[in-house]
């Protein structure tokens, strides 16, 4: 429930990933380039997906004692992979056992439709850990027969199936049928209609034989010892109804699961050995416990402790986390991250931060409404080093746990932007073509292309860090949400940008060392406009007007300065060819008109002033452009956009001197099915049926 909502690659980038409302889907910024000699990050494209690879920076320059801990939470990482496939479906894990053992031992015509598309369907299922979409939910339809697969199969090596005991192939192949071809069997992993036993319906393996009406009843007769801190009942196990009675199975070392998550164990029990301190060694001990004891006090205990570890370089997500996969809201999809501290964007956040009441003094904002005693949010980035089980490939931007509110108010969360990823979902952008086709001048695409990523970084940390930080309101006048009611977070977002705007064209910037000119900012004026104006309205229905807070404020912000800037031409539209492009003429001129409508729009919150709220943004934020919309439509479409993008992992190697490692070095692999092959070989740990 704390997590951002992955993003689909059409959908970059968030800008604010970390705003007062975690739970809210992720929100969506301007699209931004990067250095072309970066733009190699899509390694490979099948049906809607993209898969991209992301380096990790800093990782080189930890010390042998952090290398070893993050090689041995990665191994924990890739190790729980069989349980989500378990977890999502039933059959799951026979099925991906079935189609990596045919794409890594077909001895049939390779260049075949047959297995062209059975290839497909494999990447498919990798990708989506099983054979229902990751993102809709719906299940996934093979473009061969039942007939072609089973003569793939039987040119391939038997010995890969995972056949039960005196089981033939035809017989696997009959058992497998329905699961992979019948529309009607397990048509949706997580049904949420409330009108229907959403168990019945959803494919999930989190219940056996269980009604929704029982598995509720079960838990409603669960007593919390302290109702202020209650466990998060149901969240590790499997609940069956045998010999008609309702029983957990749980999902640790000796219960569900075991073989898998005695891995897990193994690898963090090393990863204690190596922990940097006292407070680290403390969580991760708190974790394998948990794992081995399966009891959810012990849980919390480890998210309590966890919480706790602010100061370490080395961090890692494992276990039971999010419930989005169980349609009651129980049970955790297990999952895994392993990262490092981002210190550059540390480094960045913390002058910007440090520097807030400077920027509020010089906000243009009327001096009544400026804070006396501004303190910037602090923002944590962290560089990811392995995703694993839910986490991956498709993965979230942000994450913010732990889940439990009790935890939460008395114990405190950790909120993290996952940088590297989201610079990677940048480049890919860029790589798109996307921006290129809306920019006017080739000054303006090649600007993009050297200071696309820095302003994309910049713009974010500013939003975040001074921008929602800044402002007060008028005495006696109530929150925002209480006097412009519905408007309030879009005019919350475009006050945020409009500070960044504002500054991010300011010489204080180059005098803090983080532009190295006001290129950057004229970058960030480009992509502003362009995204306002047109880019963004790819991601709307034709017909549809701007529902989301965070477009309308994009397009109030545009639309405004563009109207405002008319009479001295600051921003001209030039139509050619019937296409139209927003070309900037002065962007000292349009900076002053940020700062006015910056001003007006704090003046609004800072007085409560509805009309103009409701004004402002009915205006301006929320109409679409009919005709500019179809056009915007009828460019992109050629492009071929993934609708989603995930990410191929970084491959770990210790290097090993009489027993002992003395390095970890890491790799960056290009072949995805690789990739998944060699998980296959290498972390398969439980059986087909659990
Ligand atoms: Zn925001």
């Amino acid at each position: 429930m704390k997590k951002f909502i992955t993003v689909s690659i059409s959908l970059l980038l968030a800008a604010c990933g970390l705003d007062q409302a975690p739970v809210e889907p992720v929100e969506v910024a301007v699209v931004k380039s990067a250095p072309t000699t970066e733009n190699q990050v899509q390694v490979d494209r099948f049906a809607d997906i993209q898969v991209l690879s992301y380096k990790v920076p800093g990782f080189d320059e930890l010390s042998l004692r952090e290398k070893k801990l993050v090689y041995y939470l990665s191994q924990a990482a890739l190790s729980g992979r069989d349980i989500i496939y378990d977890q999502n479906y039933a059959h799951n894990l026979r099925i991906r056992k079935l189609l990596s053992a045919v794409v890594a031992t077909y001895g049939g015509d390779r260049s075949s439709e047959d297995y062209a598309s059975l290839l497909e369907y494999a990447k498919r299922v990798w990708f989506a850990n099983g054979i229902h979409h990751h993102y809709s939910s719906a299940k996934m339809l093979p473009g061969f027969t039942p007939e072609a697969l089973a003569e793939m199969v039987r040119q391939s090596d038997p010995s890969r199936l995972s056949l039960d005991e005196g089981q033939t192939v035809e017989e696997l192949l009959t058992e497998l049928q329905d699961p992979i071809f019948n529309p009607n069997i397990a048509a949706k992993k997580v049904n949420l209609d409330p009108d229907i036993d959403q168990l019945a319906t959803s494919a999930t393996n989190y219940y056996r034989d269980v009604t929704a009406a029982e598995a509720a009843a079960f838990y409603a007769g669960r007593l919390d010892a302290d109702p202020d801190r209650p466990v998060s009942w149901g969240l590790n196990s499997q609940l069956v109804k045998a010999d008609g009675e309702l029983i957990e199975r749980t999902w640790k070392v000796g219960g569900m699961y075991s073989p898998a998550i005695e891995q897990i164990v193994f690898w963090l029990e090393q990863a204690a050995t190596v922990a940097e301190n006292d407070v680290q060694q403390a969580w991760i001990e708190k974790l394998f416990k948990f794992y081995k004891s399966g009891d959810l006090r012990d849980y919390d205990e480890y998210n309590i402790a966890w919480v706790a570890d602010t100061d370490s370089r080395v961090d890692t997500i494992n276990g039971f986390t999010e419930v989005y996969g169980d349609p009651l809201g129980y049970r955790g999809a297990w999952e895994s991250v392993v990262s490092i501290r981002d210190l550059a964007a540390t480094h960045r956040i913390s002058t910007i931060g440090g520097q807030a009441q400077w920027f509020e003094d010089h906000s243009p904002i009327m001096d009544e409404h400026k804070k006396k005693n501004v303190v910037g949010i602090s923002a944590k980035v962290i560089t990811v080093v392995m995703e694993g089980g839910d986490a991956a490939p498709s993965t979230a931007i942000g994450v913010n746990l732990p889940n439990a509110n009790w935890i939460r108010k008395e114990h405190g969360s950790k909120s993290v932007t996952l940088g590297n990823i989201m610079e990677s979902y940048e480049i890919a952008s860029a790589a798109s073509g996307l921006s290129d086709e809306f920019s006017y001048t080739e000054e303006e695409k090649e600007r993009n292309r050297k200071f696309g990523a820095l302003d994309s970084l910049l713009h974010t940390d500013m939003h975040e860090v001074i921008g929602h930080a800044s402002g007060q309101i008028n005495p006696g006048i109530g929150t925002p949400k209480e006097t412009l009611k519905t408007y309030s977070s879009t005019l919350e977002e475009a006050r945020s940008d409009l500070v960044a705007l504002y500054f991010i064209m300011d010489q204080k910037l180059i005098e803090l060392d983080l532009v190295p000119s006001l290129e950057v900012g004229m970058t960030s004026y480009d992509g502003y406009i362009r995204n306002g104006l047109q880019l963004q309205l790819r991601r709307v229905e034709l017909g549809n007007d701007i529902e989301q807070a965070h477009m309308r404020n994009r397009q109030l912000v545009a639309a405004w300065v563009y109207e405002e800037g008319q009479p001295d031409k600051v921003i001209e539209k030039i139509v050619e060819n019937g296409k139209t492009y927003f070309v900037i003429r002065d962007y000292e001129a349009l900076r002053v008109l940020f700062g006015e409508l910056l001003a007006e729009i704090q003046r609004i919150k800072s007085e409560g002033d509805y009309d103009a709220a409701q004004d402002l943004v009915e205006t301006y934020g929320v109409q679409v452009d009919q005709e500019m919309h179809a056009e915007v439509l009828a460019r992109v479409e050629p492009l071929n956009i993934a609708a989603f993008a995930g990410f191929i992992q970084p491959r770990l190697v210790p290097v090993e001197e009489g027993g002992e490692i003395v390095d970890v070095k890491i790799e960056y692999p290009e072949d995805f099915t690789g990739q998944m092959l060699e998980l296959e070989e290498n972390y398969s740990f439980l059986p087909v049926t659990n």
